[in-house]
């Protein structure tokens, strides 16, 4: 008996001990939904950015959550892995289909055929968890594929997310690296006043700006206070992306619908591994790059990632469908040059200089017909190469679900 209780002791402090001890591999894949590369700003991020590799010309794949963070998980464009619809109720809101009695809905899912983030990461040994507050992000387009456990809460603020995966890590115990996806949607339209960060703003015009400005703010806090808890675990490795921005009156446009001028296509990308020294790429890179890059911080694979370097002048593109017309917005993208076009609409591409002109407000497009010429010829080439369309799969929407779409403006 004697024996039995000291064995028992004995084991358990020893796995008490390998619970403690045992070096941690954890990995943190950040997303802030709707976050402004201009706006990725607060204590937190700020000292992450100095201790990091900063991306200052970071482009997002599209607009909107479904197709950007399709493109974070495999690494292709829109028209490569399909994800363009999502939900996007508000297509055949203006076709006057959603009624509440038959609310289903046509999806484009992430194409079974292709490996995303986690399912690479769970296969090579990883735990994978994740948690998501945007609605896009869920089984229905297959972003639950490869997770242990993918927690959706289209109702949780950034610290009632943390919370649950800290949880979930807690519980883990030692052993196994471990991959944790974060995606926090504070910042999404509706814009809620987060105090003690809001700051009333002189100019009543600027309200939603002040109000999404406190979004991020909160974010910023939770993540302080998660990732300082996380440092028991040992210095994680972290990879911070927006997954588009938004507009606020620029070029007309409110939100991140229908537009894909910087203040929507770009995005913040920060990259930190422990022990790297502070380095800023300013040439153009992609979400398409994270997927590769995450895949190299993990120690797993190194082909096209960021941190091996790669090619400064590449051509990279942005898609953008239209929800409510048979339009579909591209960009192209190299060097300090911008081509926006409205394929199917009659109005010609115009063209910047971002580099001198970050507000894209001056279309240089006339001074320029090679360079346009020559964008346009890369883009009909990229078009003829890609061009996959996911498997479609029908969602049923509920009365709570629709009403949350209107809510976030998915229908109109
Ligand atoms: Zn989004």
């Amino acid at each position: 008996m004697k024996r039995r209780i000291l064995a028992t002791t004995i084991a358990v402090l020893a796995v008490g001990a390998a619970w403690v001890l045992w070096p941690r591999q954890v990995l943190v894949l950040i997303v802030l939904d709707t976050t402004r590369a201009d706006a990725a700003h607060g204590p937190w991020i700020d000292d992450l950015r100095a201790r990091s590799t900063v991306f200052t010309h970071a482009l997002s794949t599209s607009s909107w959550t479904a197709p950007a963070t399709a493109s974070i998980f495999t690494g292709l464009y829109p028209t490569e892995h399909g994800v363009i619809g999502g939900f996007r109720a508000q297509q055949r809101a203006a076709g006057k289909e959603v009624e509440l009695t038959d609310p289903a809905i046509d999806l484009q899912g992430l194409p079974a055929g292709v490996e995303t983030l986690p399912e690479r990461l769970h296969a090579a040994g990883w735990r994978t968890y994740g948690v998501a507050a945007n609605i896009n992000i869920g089984p229905e387009l297959g972003f639950d594929r490869g997770f242990d456990a993918l927690h959706r809460d289209r109702n949780a603020d950034a610290g009632d997310l943390l919370i649950r995966l800290a949880g979930w890590l807690l519980l883990a115990g030692p052993g196994r690296p471990t991959f944790l996806y974060v995606h926090l949607n504070d910042a999404h339209h509706p814009y809620r006043i987060r105090r003690p960060w809001f700051l009333e703003p002189g100019d009543a015009g600027a309200q939603d700006r002040a109000k999404y400005d406190s979004e991020i703010a909160s974010m910023d806090h939770a993540l302080s206070r998660f990732t300082s808890g996380l440092a028991w675990w040992g210095e994680p490795a972290i990879a911070l992306v927006s997954d588009h921005g938004e507009a606020f009156g620029e070029h007309g446009q409110h939100g991140h619908v229908f537009t894909l001028h910087g203040e929507v296509n770009d995005v913040a990308m920060i990259i930190h591994r422990p022990g790297n020294s502070p380095a800023r790429v300013e040439f153009p890179v992609s979400l398409i790059d994270i997927a590769p890059t995450v895949l190299d911080m993990a120690g797993l694979d190194a082909t096209g990632s960021l941190l091996r370097g790669v090619d400064p002048t590449r051509t990279l593109f942005a898609h953008r469908a239209s929800p409510t017309k048979a339009t579909t917005l591209w960009t192209v993208n190299q060097g300090p040059w911008k081509l926006l076009l409205e394929e199917g609409a009659a109005r010609p591409p115009t063209l910047y200089d971002v580099a001198a002109d970050p507000g894209e407000t001056t279309d240089i497009a006339g001074d320029h017909p090679d360079r346009v010429e020559a964008f346009l010829a890369d883009l009909t080439a990229f078009q003829a190469r890609t061009g996959y369309r996911g498997p479609s799969v029908e969602v049923e929407l509920d009365p709570a679900l629709v009403e949350h779409l209107t809510l976030l403006g998915y229908v109109e």
